[in-house]
């Protein structure tokens, strides 16, 4: 990481590049969308390719990226140090250890986690409220909050905030390129990204991972909202 820090290219695009930018859909909830407090649209995931998993699965992965070994050829030796981000990230700490019974302030080799929203107001950058919300946050960077509220996007967008609020001063810039430029030149190719794990497709109706979800299998529709009691019905 040093040498990026010397060269990060423009806008930090060399250190945005460098990122793995994943995304996993938990194969028992696929079927559930977000629409009440916040919409999200998995489907419409822009940074890192999809993968289905079992949460079992799921949470093995995250677990093993918590725990890079430094030396591949001892896997049981030190581990990477981690730094954790997040935005707002006591909710994130609150649903890893709810749901996947994992808890990074407890892990010796996490070494710090820092908040997004508390750098943002060390920097005096503001929202409408107290605390700044993750897409007025991005959009103070000139980049659209595109399709937010999705796991690996909203990732992808904290991770290029910190890296501008952090490093503004010494990123070089181009004026015929802009942070949506690179922006867009990073989730594009990051789809690229070949991943070793789970499943490319799963078909939330049909259950199987033969093929994506399509017009013909949604006989079924199933939204639910946290803190309400899930409802199926039929579509008309
Ligand atoms: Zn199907």
């Amino acid at each position: 990481m040093a040498p990026l820090l010397k060269n990060p290219g423009i806008h930090g695009e060399k250190i945005l590049r460098n990122i793995y930018y994943y995304h996993i859909r938990v194969l028992e909830n696929a079927h559930l969308i977000n629409f009440r407090f916040v919409r999200g649209n998995p489907e419409r995931n822009h940074f890192g390719s999809t993968r289905f998993a079992t949460k079992e699965d799921a949470k093995e992965f995250l677990v093993e990226t918590l725990t890079w070994p430094i030396d591949d050829d001892n896997e049981d030796g030190p581990k990477c140090p981690v730094i954790f981000l997040g935005h707002s990230v006591k909710n994130d700490l609150q649903m890893l250890q709810q749901d996947l019974g994992i808890d990074p302030r407890f892990d010796s080799n996490v070494v710090a986690i820092i908040d997004t929203q508390k750098i943002a107001n060390e920097q005096g950058i503001r929202g409408k409220g107290q605390q700044i919300g993750l897409p007025p946050l991005i959009q103070h960077f000139g980049v659209e909050f595109r399709d937010g509220h999705t796991a690996s996007n909203d990732a992808a967008y904290i991770i290029i905030s910190a890296v501008q609020m952090v490093l503004k001063n010494s990123l070089p810039t181009d004026p015929t390129r802009s942070l949506q430029d690179v922006v867009n030149g990073v989730a594009s190719d990051s789809k690229g990204t070949v991943v070793a794990f789970g499943v490319p497709r799963w078909c939330t109706e049909c259950k199987v991972a033969s093929h994506l979800v399509q017009p013909g299998c949604r006989k079924k529709f199933i939204k639910i909202e946290r803190g309400m009691r899930s409802k199926s019905y039929k579509r008309p």
